[in-house]
């Protein structure tokens, strides 16, 4: 009888170690912020929230010092970290950290640049080679060619012209592009996005660049009569990126829908996990919207 329980404790010890072992560690996860043309201070925690509350990640903050301040005490050590969002816009940060985040990507570090990110650093050729697309900031035909879709067909258009816009918020559909990617496996290949921006006219290198999805941009709410991409993948050395377009957050408390919906919850989500790990682990929700 004594050895049949010794026996038992010691199959319980095996079922917990292993059961510990098999337990993954959260994947380390840096929202970067501090500086936006956006409520940064509203968009970083509520991302930060979503990665934690996944049960996937571990997200830290990195706010950089405020506009025109000292930045190089600014050092975020990106290397701790599989993946790195970018919710930021503004001053340059300084040559070492430059460097450090393009060390890190270069060696297989995830990046997510979320919406607004895509405005910064016009004049780094590398951070523009990252995020693929960019707006603003005086962007121009210099900057790359314009990348949407017409009749199904991804066009690269080297017009001449502004680079970045959007015309007024609104509801809009997402179709997907590529159906079998790890992002997107598995989402309706159409479906109604909460009320957001939809950015157009995005111009940038584009180089190694995939649109996972697009969305049609209405002339009648001031778009471009085009398939404008919002899902994006790039890249860069060894690194994944992420490219979101979706998700705008503006000055006030709130309510922020662009951000409340499952559409941004679950590509936000996908995609990070994506450039972390090159896999997604995340089934789609049944309350995912549909057409
Ligand atoms: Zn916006």
């Amino acid at each position: 009888m004594k050895t049949v329980k010794k026996i038992f404790v010691l199959f319980l010890i095996f079922l917990i170690s292993s059961d510990i072992l098999n337990a993954k560690d959260p994947i380390k996860v840096l929202v970067l912020t501090g500086q936006n043309n956006h409520n940064w201070q509203a968009s970083s925690v509520i991302l930060q929230k979503y990665l934690n509350e996944s049960g996937i990640f571990a997200a830290d903050l990195a706010v950089s010092p405020k506009t025109g301040e000292d930045m190089s005490s600014f050092c975020p050590d990106f290397s701790a970290y599989k993946a790195v969002v970018l919710d930021y816009t503004g001053d340059s940060w300084s040559e070492k950290t430059n460097k450090a985040f393009l060390e890190y990507v270069n060696g297989g570090g995830g990046v997510v640049v979320y919406h607004a990110a895509n405005n910064a650093f016009r004049n780094w050729k590398e951070y523009n080679e990252i995020t693929g697309l960019g707006g603003w900031d005086n962007r121009n035909e210099t900057d790359g060619p314009y990348v949407y879709f017409r009749d199904g067909n991804e066009v690269r258009d080297t017009t001449p012209g502004p680079g970045g816009s959007h015309g007024k918020k609104h509801e809009y559909k997402i179709a997907l592009r590529i159906k079998d990617h790890p992002i997107t496996k598995g989402l309706p290949e159409i479906w109604t996005h909460s009320k957001d921006e939809l950015y157009d006219r995005l111009r940038g290198p584009a180089k190694n660049l995939t649109v996972l999805a697009t969305a049609w941009s209405d002339k009648e709410t001031g778009g471009t009569g085009r398939d404008e991409p919002v899902l994006m993948v790039i890249k860069w050395g060894k690194g994944r990126v992420f490219h979101t377009i979706l998700g705008h957050v503006g000055a006030g408390d709130g309510p922020y829908p662009a951000v409340e919906g499952a559409s941004f919850i679950v590509t936000f989500l996908r995609g990070t996990e994506w450039a972390a790990t090159g896999k997604v682990s995340q089934g789609v929700p049944d309350d995912f919207p549909c057409k």
